[in-house]
C-alpha cells in the first residue's frame, strides 16, 4: 500500500509538472510570438518614418540607410517597388527574388496603407511574420521576422524550467513519502482483536465494525465447533465399537480409543497418519479407497488377540463430492462364538438323539421280525422304554435350554424367591431317589431371599442335587447349604462322590460335556444339566463354580450378586 501511494503520488506530481511545463511553453510561445509581431510592426513604422525623412535623397543613400537598418536589427528589411519588383532586401540579393506584388501583406498595404501576414517564407523556408507599410513614394516597406527568434527565447527558458520541474518532483516525492508514512502508521498498529477500541480515521469505522461483527461470528462458530468436538469425543471415547474418520487421502482425522485397542495399534494420537501406517492391512486400505470413491465396503478380520472383527466402511460425501470415509470396527467375537456353539450344539443334538433312536429302532426291528425269543421280548421292551425315557429327558433338557436361550432378564417374571424353602422342596423331591442310591441327603443353613424366577432356580438346584446323588457312591452324603457368604446369598451342594478331574472342571458347564462318559450314560445323564444351571445363573446375575478333589467329592457353589439380596 505504501509503495502504491508513493508511486501514484510521484506519478501525479510528474504529470502535473509536465502539464505545467507544456502549458508554460505554449503560453510563453504565444506571448513571445505576439511580442515579435508588435516589435516588427513598431520597427517597420520607425524604418518607414526614416525613409520618409530621406525620400528626397538619392536612391543610393536610401539603400545605404536600409543596409544600415538591416545590419543593426534582427529583422529582415525589404523594399518593394509599386509594381512588385524587389528593390532591396537585407538578407537576399533582390535580383534573385521574384515579384512580390501578389504577397498578401503587400496587397493589403497597397489597399490600406498597412498589411500583415504570417506564413512560411518561400525565400528563407522558415515560418515568418511579415508587416508591410506603403510609403508616400508608393513603394512598400516590408519587415519580417522568423519564429526562430521566438524558439530561441523558449530554448533559453527550457533548462531552468526543467530544473524547477525536477526540484518540484523531488519535493513532491519526499512529501508523498512523509504523508504515506503518517497515513499508514495508525493502520499498521490496528488492533484487530478489538477493532472498536482503535482510534483511527473515521472512514475506517464501517470496516472496523464489520471486522468486529465477523470476529463475534467467528468466535461463536469456534465455540459451536468446540462443543461439537467435545460431544463427538465424549460419544466416540465411550463407544465399545471402534470409529475412525478418514479423509480422501486415507489420512486419519480421528480415531477413538476402541479403534486403537481393537486394531491392536500403539496407544497414541493417530491424527494425520495414513491408514496403512495404522493397520498395515493392504486389503483394508484398498477397501477404504473404494469407499472414498463412493461404495460401501466391509470385511472381516481377526486381531492379534484372536478377536473376530467386522469392519464396515461408508463414504462421506460433502455437497455431492466424496471427501473421505468412516470406518466402524465391531468386535463380533461373541456373536462368532455363539454361532459356532449353535452349530456345535445342533451337531451334538443330532448325535445325542441318534444313539437312543438307533437302539430303539434295532430292538423294535428284532421284535417285529420275530427274531427275538419270547423270553427276550420283555427285556427288549424294557430297553426300548429306557431309551425312550432317555430321549424324553434329552428333548426335555434341549427344550429347557432353548427356552433359556430365548429368555432375557427383562422378559422374565422376577419375584422374591426364598432359597432355603426352594432347596427344601428339591431335597424332598429327590429324597426317594437318594434312598434308592443309598445316599443321605441333608439341608442346612438359613432362609435367604433373592429376586428371580422360582421355576428356573428350582430347576438349577434340582440339577445340582440330582448330579450330587447320581455321581455319588453307595453310602455317600449330599449336603445342601443355603446362607450368606461375604454379603452375598449363596447355595452350596456338596457331595462325597467320585469328584471331577481338574482338567475336566473348566468344561463341565459346556453343553454335552461329560467328564465320565460311560457313567453319565449309565445314570441317564444328558450332558445338559450343568449347562442349564450355568444359563439360569447368568440370567439371575449369579455365578456358579465347582470345587472338587478327585476321589473325595465335589461342591457346587452358586453365588448371587449383592443387589439380588
Ligand atoms: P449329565 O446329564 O451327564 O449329568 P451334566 O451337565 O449335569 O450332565 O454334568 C456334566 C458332567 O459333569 C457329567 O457328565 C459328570 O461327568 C460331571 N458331573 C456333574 N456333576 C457332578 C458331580 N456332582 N460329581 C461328579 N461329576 C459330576
Amino acid at each position: 500500500m505504501k509503495r502504491k501511494i508513493n508511486l501514484w503520488t510521484s506519478v501525479l506530481a510528474l504529470v502535473t509538472c509536465l502539464v505545467t511545463f507544456c502549458a508554460t511553453l505554449a503560453v510563453s510561445y504565444q506571448t513571445a510570438f505576439h511580442r515579435m509581431e508588435t516589435e516588427t510592426s513598431r520597427q517597420a513604422a520607425l524604418v518607414a518614418a526614416g525613409l520618409e525623412e530621406i525620400k528626397s535623397l538619392s536612391q543610393e543613400m536610401r539603400m545605404e540607410y536600409l543596409v544600415a537598418v538591416g545590419k543593426s536589427d534582427r529583422s529582415r528589411v525589404t523594399l518593394i517597388d509599386p509594381d512588385g519588383t524587389v528593390i532591396f532586401d537585407s538578407n537576399t540579393d533582390p535580383d534573385h527574388m521574384e515579384n512580390h506584388l501578389e504577397r498578401p501583406e503587400v496587397q493589403e498595404a497597397m489597399q490600406g496603407g498597412q498589411g500583415a501576414a504570417a506564413r512560411t517564407s518561400s525565400t528563407l523556408g522558415h515560418q515568418t511574420y511579415y508587416t508591410a507599410i506603403q510609403l508616400s513614394t508608393g513603394e512598400i516597406l516590408r519587415l519580417s521576422n522568423t519564429t526562430d527568434i521566438v524558439m530561441d527565447d523558449l530554448q533559453r527558458a527550457i533548462p531552468p524550467l526543467l530544473l524547477i520541474i525536477l526540484l518540484v518532483c523531488g519535493l513532491s516525492m519526499w512529501l508523498a513519502h512523509q504523508l504515506t508514512v503518517r497515513l499508514v502508521a495508525p493502520i499498521n498498529t490496528l488492533n484487530l482483536e478489538k477493532p472498536l477500541e482503535n482510534n483511527i480515521y473515521e472512514e475506517f469505522s464501517p470496516l472496523l465494525s464489520k471486522i468486529h461483527a465477523q470476529n463475534l461470528q467467528i468466535q461463536q462458530q469456534i465455540e459451536i465447533l468446540r462443543r461439537r468436538q467435545v460431544e463427538f469425543e465424549a460419544i466416540t471415547s465411550n463407544m465399545s465399537e471402534g470409529l475412525i474418520v478418514l479423509d480422501d487421502e486415507l489420512r486419519i482425522l480421528s480415531a477413538n480409543s476402541a479403534a486403537v485397542r481393537l486394531m491392536g495399534a500403539e496407544t497414541r494420537d493417530w491424527s494425520g497418519e495414513n491408514l496403512i501406517v495404522f493397520s498395515r492391512d493392504t486389503t483394508l486400505s484398498q477397501k477404504a479407497r473404494a469407499a472414498v470413491r463412493g461404495g460401501k465396503e466391509s470385511l472381516a478380520c481377526e486381531n492379534k488377540e484372536g478377536a473376530h472383527l467386522h469392519l464396515s466402511l461408508s463414504p462421506v460425501d460433502v455437497e455431492g463430492a466424496p471427501r473421505g470415509c468412516v470406518l466402524l470396527i465391531v468386535d463380533v467375537s461373541e456373536r462368532y462364538a455363539a454361532e459356532r456353539s449353535r452349530r456345535e450344539f445342533t451337531a451334538n443334538v443330532s448325535h445325542e438323539l441318534k444313539t437312543p433312536l438307533t437302539s430303539i429302532s434295532g430292538y423294535a426291528e428284532m421284535v417285529s421280525l420275530g427274531l427275538a425269543k419270547p423270553d427276550d421280548v420283555r427285556g427288549f421292551a424294557q430297553k426300548i422304554h429306557d431309551e425312550a425315557g432317555r430321549l424324553i429327558a434329552l428333548v426335555d433338557d434341549i427344550m429347557k435350554l432353548s427356552h433359556l436361550d430365548e429368555s432375557t432378564p427383562a422378559s422374565l417374571p422376577f419375584e422374591p424367591v426364598e432359597l432355603y424353602a426352594l432347596a427344601y422342596e428339591t431335597t424332598e423331591r429327590l429324597r426317594r431317589t437318594a434312598e434308592e442310591q443309598n445316599v443321605e441327603i441333608t439341608l442346612e443353613g438359613a432362609p435367604v431371599t433373592v429376586r428371580g424366577v422360582r421355576r428356573m432356580l428350582g430347576e438349577a438346584v434340582f440339577n445340582l442335587c440330582d448330579n450330587a446323588i447320581k455321581y455319588n457312591r453307595a453310602g455317600g452324603r449330599v449336603t445342601v447349604s443355603v446362607g450368606m457368604s461375604h454379603g452375598c446369598a449363596c447355595i452350596k451342594v456338596a457331595d462325597s462322590g467320585a469328584g471331577i478331574a481338574s482338567e475336566d472342571q473348566p468344561h463341565i458347564f459346556e453343553r454335552f460335556y461329560r467328564a465320565d462318559k460311560s457313567h453319565s450314560k449309565t445314570v441317564g445323564g444328558t450332558g445338559l444339566g450343568l449347562a442349564i444351571v450355568k444359563h439360569v445363573c447368568e440370567i439371575h446375575g449369579a455365578s456358579v463354580r465347582v470345587e472338587s478333589v478327585l476321589g473325595q467329592g465335589s461342591t457346587f457353589i452358586v453365588t448371587f450378586k449383592p443387589a439380588d439380596r
